[in-house]
């Protein structure tokens, strides 16, 4: 059986706060969306993917891996976006259709699995979770009254239907509906509930923020801390000059550094630990000797870059330790003035950086005075 995925995205989010819509959230250093399509492709045997997202949002999608999907954009309410969506899947015809939600990024294979096996006998299947908690009626702050729970669930998503049956659905329903479910039981489709999981929660308010990325990260690391350590190694050729900057900090020499940028060797390979720390690659990928605007640039651009990708991505920079190998300049007397430069510019106590130097004893190009090397590394952790 043919199953389709439609993911829609379209909603605004209002309730979890001001800012761009919750689906497009960073959550664990992905949006929240792409945390959800990764979810459905890593169940084999899914497919074509259909997302519905508004108009406002296309300018979003950059970041996105949106290969074989489907892409449309969602009319005034819920209801619309399906149909937009629905209607978009209409070329290929699948036999079954799984309808989700953007904002549930944590459903489960074995969710998504029980919904598709019950629709190999139900026209209709949902995930729901039992209603546990005893219910109460509200008046004011003040309990107005108790409601029987017997018989009450709580619906989740994906809700899958046969693709023809919720399709007609939807092109004769009116108004708004609280979900699929009710539009295809209004056409007589008869839905099958089937197994829900407390962790396929909906992000709606703020707070769901945080207890998504800690199930996130109970999920994926074990529930430990995602500590991440980089390195990073740089070589800088002595040339025609009277001063090298070094971890920031200009110093008088008989030589300068031969370089595009500023050629400061020190913060470069502390730069390229974070960068490591991150998996994001190097100093040359972000910026490429090939451009000319990095010409002469002060590196502190790259380090600053560096740290609002790792800040981007979630991580606190704990700690970077950079070791200097020369013979010349003596670093001893300026090594309060480097940790304190790169601490400012990375947003660090100075207690959290390290600036040290050693020579190679008189040994190869750094004994020769021939250039300077240096060596980073960079402890990163994110919590949640
Ligand atoms: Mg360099």
């Amino acid at each position: 059986m043919q199953t389709a995925v439609l993911i829609v995205a379209a909603g605004r989010g209002t309730r979890a706060g001001v800012g761009i819509p919750k689906q497009w959230r960073n959550l664990n250093g992905q949006s929240v969306l792409s945390h959800t399509l990764a979810a459905f492709r890593n169940v084999k045997g899914l497919g074509p993917f259909a997302l519905v997202i508004h108009p406002d949002d296309e300018d979003r999608l950059h970041g996105l891996d949106l290969t074989d999907v489907i892409l449309t954009t969602g009319g005034a309410n819920r209801n619309d976006s399906v149909r937009a969506g629905l209607e978009a899947l209409a070329k290929e015809a699948p036999d079954a259709v799984l309808i989700h939600d953007a904002a549930r990024p944590l459903v489960s294979a074995a969710v998504i699995g029980r919904v598709v096996d019950a629709l190999a006998v139900h026209e209709g299947a949902a995930p729901a979770v039992e209603v546990t908690d005893a219910l109460w009626r509200g008046d004011a702050n003040l309990v107005a009254g108790t409601q029987d729970r017997t018989g009450l669930w709580r619906a989740q998503t994906p809700q899958g239907f046969r693709y023809h049956a919720i399709l007609s659905a939807h092109r004769t329903h009116r108004g708004e509906a609280a979900d699929d479910v009710a539009v295809a039981r209004e056409s007589g489709i008869a839905v099958a509930i089937v197994a829900g999981d407390e962790d396929n929660l909906k992000i709606t308010r703020e707070g769901d923020f945080d207890r998504a990325a800690q199930l996130m990260r109970m999920k994926t690391m074990g529930g430990l801390p995602d500590v991440r350590t980089g390195n990073g190694f740089d070589v800088h050729a002595f040339g025609p000059g009277d001063h090298v900057w070094l971890c920031g900090v200009k110093i008088a020499h008989s030589h300068g550094l031969i370089g595009h940028s500023d050629a400061d060797v020190g913060m470069h390979a502390v730069t390229d630990a974070i960068y490591g720390a991150l998996s994001r690659g190097d100093i040359g990928q972000h910026f490429p000797p090939s451009d000319p605007q990095w010409k002469g640039a002060a590196s502190h651009i790259f380090l600053r870059h560096a740290c609002d990708l790792a800040g981007s991505m979630g991580f606190t920079i704990t700690h970077a330790d950079c070791t200097l190998i020369c013979e010349y300049p003596k670093i001893g007397p300026h090594a309060a003035a480097m940790r304190a430069e790169m601490a400012r510019i990375m947003g660090l106590d100075p207690d959290r950086v390290s600036a040290k130097a050693t020579t190679s004893e008189r040994l190869g190009f750094t004994g020769r005075s021939e250039g300077i090397a240096a060596l980073a590394s960079a402890t990163l952790v994110r919590l949640t």
